[in-house]
């Protein structure tokens, strides 16, 4: 098969492969062609399930040729994050210390994927453990950005927003703590939506910061984004954490339009901070917005300026914790020793890279007897501020409307040695997850040097239709989506 899927969105491909025109087993076939070609120099895949994906679509070529109901991603290939798990398909999160796992079971939502005919061709690089901005701390070194090669692809979803944005795959599954879908998406030029906590199951997700952690769609377009979030969304029993309510058509909420929805522009974020080309760019949007007949108010969130303070003390306190099972007992890489302690230790100083084991440390220390309510503590008071600044934002608006990131997406090296400067590229993504909001991020414009630009709109709670129903509207009066990497 030519090089003409390579473009073509998820729901196209869904409705050849249902429609008889081509096998999901040819049509599977040519992207994982393509995979073996391009992967490589793009490092966005860490493992290519070849043998895994073609069953799969030959099942789903079984199934219609039975004269079954295909469901609403039949045939199509994605890509998952490699923190969620796979069954007896490595799954690494990007770190030696689970080198040589293979999950007995799959996530709830590659679970999801498969039952609605979905086909998972492969396994995405990220920032170890999910703990990075721009897949840098990967033990498998960094994914490329499609648009530059010499630029990062953000992070830490990384290598499924690269591997989308250079038609590796139509769509592809992240995860969001703090912006890691939104970010690397706003750095490729796609589209990706960090559901609300709660949205969809963590079940299969190996966890970062629990109570900030979600699974998010990235693809090219927000209608793409919106038919993942429709499968993957709901209950499940095995996450006590997921929510009990209806999930919304979200396919029906893209075709609604925006007329009289009131969004609301944070003034502050668009001052200093942000480089002038997303200034201008994410300027030029609010106007785009007016036009289909949004009606713009100025908002403020007073307390905003702590989420990065806030988000590195309790991500780091919740990480510090979640990862104490990666011990060599249970999972992954062991450094064998005389006895447990040392095992574990020399199993921990091997298998961690640099950066997740500056935030076990930090984590670690917030959370330790007499520094408690010095830091973890105050931070969750803090927390609590800025979802109240977002309460009182949502009684004037419908959306909130900041950047997705300060900046495009910066060169390789160029911030490794300079954490803080590193988590500076979250301080429009950290505040909506602190305050369980849901949020999209959608193409907005190109810098002079050619690289995207990320508009981010946030909504409160389970309000994902809004996020969609605004969001689709603008990418088809601007088509910046519509854009591909040379
Ligand atoms: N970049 C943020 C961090 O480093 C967010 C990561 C994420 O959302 N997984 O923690």
């Amino acid at each position: 098969m030519s090089d003409e899927t390579r473009w073509q969105d998820a729901r196209a491909l869904r409705d050849r492969v249902v429609g008889g025109e081509v096998s999901a087993e040819d049509l599977v076939g040519s992207f994982l062609d393509r995979i073996e070609r391009e992967g490589e120099r793009l490092g966005a895949l860490l493992h290519v399930d070849r043998d895994g994906a073609l069953a799969q679509a030959r099942r789903v070529d079984g199934r219609r040729a039975a004269g079954e109901v295909l469901g609403p991603l039949a045939g199509v290939p994605v890509a998952v994050k490699d923190n969620l798990c796979t069954r007896g398909v490595p799954t690494t999160c990007g770190s030696r210390i689970l080198e040589g796992y293979r999950p007995p079971y799959d996530a709830h939502v590659v679970e999801r994927l498969r039952e609605a005919d979905a086909v998972v061709v492969a396994k995405t690089n990220l920032d170890e453990l999910a703990m990075g901005s721009s897949n840098e701390s990967s033990a498998f070194g960094p994914a490329k950005n499609p648009w530059s090669l010499d630029r990062v692809p953000g992070g830490s979803s990384g290598g499924s927003a690269a591997a989308v944005a250079a038609g590796l795959t139509p769509v592809a599954l992240g995860s969001d703590t703090g912006g890691s879908v939104r970010q690397p998406a706003s750095f490729c030029g796609v589209t990706a939506i960090k559901p609300t906590y709660g949205r969809v199951s963590r079940w299969g997700l190996v966890a970062f910061a629990s109570s900030l952690d979600q699974v998010g769609p990235i693809a090219r377009s927000v209608r793409d984004a919106a038919s993942v979030l429709g499968v993957i969304a709901g209950r499940d029993e095995r996450d006590a954490t997921s929510a009990d309510r209806p999930v919304d058509d979200y396919a029906a909420a893209c075709e609604r339009g925006p007329a009289g929805m009131r969004v609301g522009v944070v003034r502050e974020a668009l001052g200093a901070g942000a480089d002038p080309e997303v200034i201008a760019a994410v300027g030029a949007s609010i106007e785009a917005l007016r036009a289909l007949g949004c009606e713009v108010v100025d908002v403020d969130l007073p307390h905003a300026k702590h989420a990065v303070s806030v988000y590195y003390l309790v991500a780091n306190a919740e990480a510090s914790s979640n990862l104490a099972r990666l011990d060599g007992v249970r999972y992954g890489l062991r450094v064998d020793a005389e006895d447990v302690e040392t095992m574990t230790a020399r199993t921990r100083a091997r298998g961690f890279g640099p950066e997740v084991k500056r935030r076990i440390m930090l984590g670690t220390y917030a959370l330790s007897a007499g520094y408690y309510d010095a830091f973890y503590l105050k931070a969750q008071k803090v927390r609590t501020l800025i979802r109240s600044d977002y309460d009182r934002a949502f009684e004037r608006c419908d959306l909130v409307l900041t950047p997705t990131s300060p900046t495009a997406a910066f060169a390789l090296g160029e911030r490794v040695d300079d954490p803080l400067s590193m988590y500076l590229a979250d301080v429009f993504t950290l505040p909506p997850s602190l305050a369980g909001l849901c949020a999209i991020s959608t193409p907005c414009g190109f810098t002079r040097a050619g690289l995207p630009i990320g508009l981010q709109l946030a909504a409160p709670p389970f309000e994902e239709a809004r996020l969609v129903r605004a969001a689709a509207a603008y990418q088809d009066a601007t088509a910046w989506h519509e854009r591909h990497p040379a």
